[in-house]
């Protein structure tokens, strides 16, 4: 096991002896990087969380090349949710909310409405797509929903996030085989564990008391990173779409421009000098910045 901590990565298990394997996923570094420039209320930042590792979780259990991303749309308090795993596990996530409706009751959170899961695979044509209501207790039973209405595979869920760590278990049963033992005791088992162990538990542990008297597997797994795709160019084509009359009244209005992504809250500041480079003629050698 790489860097003496479960943190930040993603581990396959699978029972030694029965067709069963699972995933888990413990966040910590990224969930911080993730959220450095956004400010979310404690019940929407567990849900971003819980959003967060169920993506890293759908795109663990697929073959693919691209991104999957979770999106969760309701008329509760939590407006619009979107979390995005690549196939190399860099994720990236955002939650638009109604301030004054935030509760920490799920149904409150979310309203009804729906969850909707799209893989856009390069190279594979139009996107798969998959659409489940939002309903139940938690993300962790849409999720579960989503697998029973959408695939045959037999799965469940368990999801969980604070101030510190975003985390997840996923337990799935193999193809071609009848309802097993194993597969109950799993499932038992991974239901029975707490929200602060799934957590916080060694991965060893954690899976290890899943898998109760079966003999299991713990693969070392890959890292997840925080990577959002906006970049100070991007920004910079933006403002030349705005125009450079809107631009240069928001400048002379503030002294600068500021932008900030709609994905990662990171704001991008343009003063004078950016403004007039960014509409200036093609070709001119821009002046180096100074700071
Ligand atoms: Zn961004």
């Amino acid at each position: 096991m790489s860097g003496g901590s479960g943190t930040d990565r993603v581990r396959r298990f699978l029972l030694e002896e029965h067709p069963v394997r699972g995933q888990l996923v413990q966040l910590e570094a990224c969930w911080a990087a993730l959220r450095e420039h956004a400010a979310y209320p404690a019940p929407v930042r567990d849900l971003l969380g819980e959003a967060t590792a169920a993506a890293v979780l759908l795109a663990s259990t697929l073959k693919f090349e691209g991104s999957l991303t979770l999106q969760m749309q309701g008329d509760g308090a939590v407006r619009l949710l979107v979390a995005q795993c690549t196939h190399d596990f860099r994720i990236r996530a955002v939650a638009h909310f109604d301030a004054a409706r935030v509760a920490a009751d799920f149904a409150q959170l979310a309203g009804s409405g729906r969850i909707m899961v799209t893989v856009e695979s390069a190279g594979r044509g139009a996107p798969y797509q998959g659409i489940v209501p939002l309903a139940g207790g938690s993300l962790s039973e849409c999720i579960d929903s989503y697998f029973a209405t959408s695939e045959q595979l037999p799965t469940r869920v368990r999801l969980a996030a604070d101030a510190q760590r975003a985390g997840g278990l996923l337990v799935q049963q193999l193809p071609g085989v009848e309802a097993n033992a194993a597969w109950e005791r799993l499932c038992g088992h991974s239901a029975s564990v707490d929200a602060h162990d799934l957590l916080y538990a060694a991965p060893e542990a954690l899976v290890q008391r899943c898998a109760s008297i079966d003999d299991v597997r713990l693969f070392s797994g890959s890292a997840v990173t925080f990577e959002c795709r906006c970049s100070r160019d991007r920004v910079l084509g933006v403002l030349r779409s705005l125009g450079e009359q809107e631009v240069q009244q928001v400048l002379h209005e503030q002294g600068k421009v500021t932008v900030t992504c709609d994905f990662c809250h990171r704001p991008y500041v343009f003063d004078a000098i950016d403004v007039a480079q960014a509409f200036g003629p093609p070709g001119v050698p821009a002046p180096d910045r100074i700071n």
